[in-house]
């Protein structure tokens, strides 16, 4: 029982940590390096042509925002799954921050001019969409200082109760609220904010605007980077904001407005950047699905053996038994049972001592499973010092020759036990029960019967075989 907590909890240890822990070296760096050069270098391209007009695709803003919207919102829910999972107010914030702006994403998009009607809904003047989609690119790396700055703080693991239902549930509607309220600042309260477009150009204030947005992207890259130990998630984020920092010049500050090739690379940028942090942790997913698989088996495994002796344990045999017993009830066919129990066991632990004592009973149950030779034959220990022996089809002649078998064989071992007043050596009794067909007996009956034949091979002098009356089980 202790492996298979172990077993669990390494598993659970393992998920918190896969995204948690320490992840650097080099070949965990290499794919978000060349992904971050990658988009360097085409952002180094791209930069000059900013500023040459390309045609309207209308399908491309629908195309665009609803993969952001989606892609942001399954990663928020993956992220905050992760969260609960791993009491982390660090993947807490970070879910949020992903939550935001999937919100946001969906309002600008209601707010972009000619989607839904030729003004935008939402009732939104000619700044409101560029104000939310600076709102929208400011706020995420707010939401990723606050993951980096929570995640410093907190402890390996958080162990008290941090994301129940009802703190879940006011996180995501302070986040929607927060996204709610940016857009209606931008769209009712438009008149208070500065003028950043004219027509479908941007003013020089845009600049300054979308220069701050820069620096909050500058800084909680400098904040994840200053870290001393830096995740897979944290690699994957600094990614994200350099494709941000090449979205947002792009597409506000060296383009000249709406539909040109600046604003068409940055939102491409803007779609590439919503896919990293989702596609590592889908990857994440299928890496635990595989080892939870794996450590199922595992648990299968240890679940049925007895840690001692490696045969199967006491829970397995029962399972086996209901099974074969109602198998051979409905083939017409026999099953055979075999309880043994070591002889003056006692006296070998008092002479020899436990430990002595359980490599004895590791040698004996070694031997037993080696005599028996059907694969469908099974051999458990049944508690203490005694074991059971299931032999399906199998007549109570050759089950008494199959218990004949093990008795020489254990005595083979020649393992001494001195403590015993009659043997110099360990030896087993063994009672043979076979369920006969057609009897009407209850299943218990044949272990019944089998212990009631060890105990005559124990009277009768130990050492030996007994098989049950078969009286015992002719139909009523
Ligand atoms: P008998 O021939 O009548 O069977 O005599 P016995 O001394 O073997 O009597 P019994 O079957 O009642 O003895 C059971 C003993 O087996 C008691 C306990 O000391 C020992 N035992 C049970 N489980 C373990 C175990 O896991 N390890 C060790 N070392 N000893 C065990
Ligand atoms: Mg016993
Ligand atoms: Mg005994």
């Amino acid at each position: 029982m202790a492996a298979e907590q172990s077993l669990v909890s390494e598993l659970i240890d393992e998920q918190a940590d896969s995204l948690r822990s320490n992840s650097e070296n080099w070949h965990t760096r290499l794919l978000p390096g060349s992904v971050t050069l990658l988009s360097m270098l085409v952002f180094v391209i791209a930069a000059p042509f900013a500023k040459m007009p390309l045609p309207q695709v209308p399908a491309f803003i629908p195309v665009y925002e609803s993969t952001l919207i989606l892609n942001d919102l399954i990663t928020s829910v993956l992220l905050f799954g992760q969260c609960v999972i791993a009491r982390s107010r660090a993947l807490g914030a970070l879910a949020s921050g992903y939550l935001y702006t999937s919100a946001i994403a969906l309002l600008h998009m209601l707010s972009f001019p000619g989607l839904f009607s030729p003004t935008g809904l939402l009732n939104a003047g000619p700044q409101s969409t560029a104000w939310i989609y600076m709102f929208w690119h400011a706020g995420f790396p707010l939401f990723v200082i606050a993951y980096t700055l929570l995640k410093d703080g907190e402890q390996a693991r958080m162990m008290d109760n941090a994301f129940g239902a009802r703190r879940l549930m006011f996180i995501i509607g302070a986040v929607l609220f927060l996204a709610a309220g940016m857009a209606f600042l931008a769209t009712a309260g438009e008149r208070l904010l500065p003028e950043i477009m004219q027509s479908n150009h941007y003013t020089p204030t845009m600049r300054w605007v979308a220069g701050s947005t820069w620096g909050l992207c500058l800084l909680a890259l400098a904040v994840l980077y200053r870290q001393k130990s830096r995740s897979m998630i944290d690699l994957w984020l600094m990614v994200v904001l350099c494709v941000w920092i090449c979205d947002v010049a792009l597409s506000v500050v060296f383009n000249g407005g709406r539909y040109d090739l600046g604003f068409y690379a940055g939102r491409f940028y803007g779609m590439c950047a919503a896919s990293f942090v989702l596609l590592l942790l889908l990857v994440e997913n299928t890496f635990l699905h595989s080892r939870l698989a794996a450590a199922l088996d595992e648990l299968k495994r240890l679940a049925t053996i007895d840690p001692l002796t490696g045969v199967a344990n006491r829970r397995a045999f029962d399972a086996a038994l209901t099974a074969h017993w109602q198998r051979a009830v409905h083939d017409r066919s026999t099953l055979s049972l075999l309880m043994i129990d070591i002889d003056f066991f006692k006296h070998f632990n008092d002479r020899y001592g436990h430990v002595e004592g359980d490599r004895c009973l590791v040698l004996v149950a070694e031997c037993l499973a080696r005599t028996v030779r059907r694969g469908s034959d099974l051999v458990a220990r049944y508690g203490g010092e005694e074991f059971v022996v299931l032999l399906p089809e199998t007549d109570a002649a050759s089950a008494a020759h199959v218990a004949q078998r093990m008795c020489d064989a254990v005595a083979a071992l020649v393992i001494p036990n001195d403590g015993s007043p009659h043997m110099s050596n360990v030896t087993i009794s063994v009672g043979v029960a076979s369920r006969i067909i057609e009897t009407g007996t209850e299943m218990t009956d044949l272990t019944k019967a089998a212990d009631h034949a060890l105990y005559l091979a124990k009277a009768a002098g130990r050492g030996r075989v007994e098989k049950a009356a078969l009286i015992a089980y002719k139909s009523s």
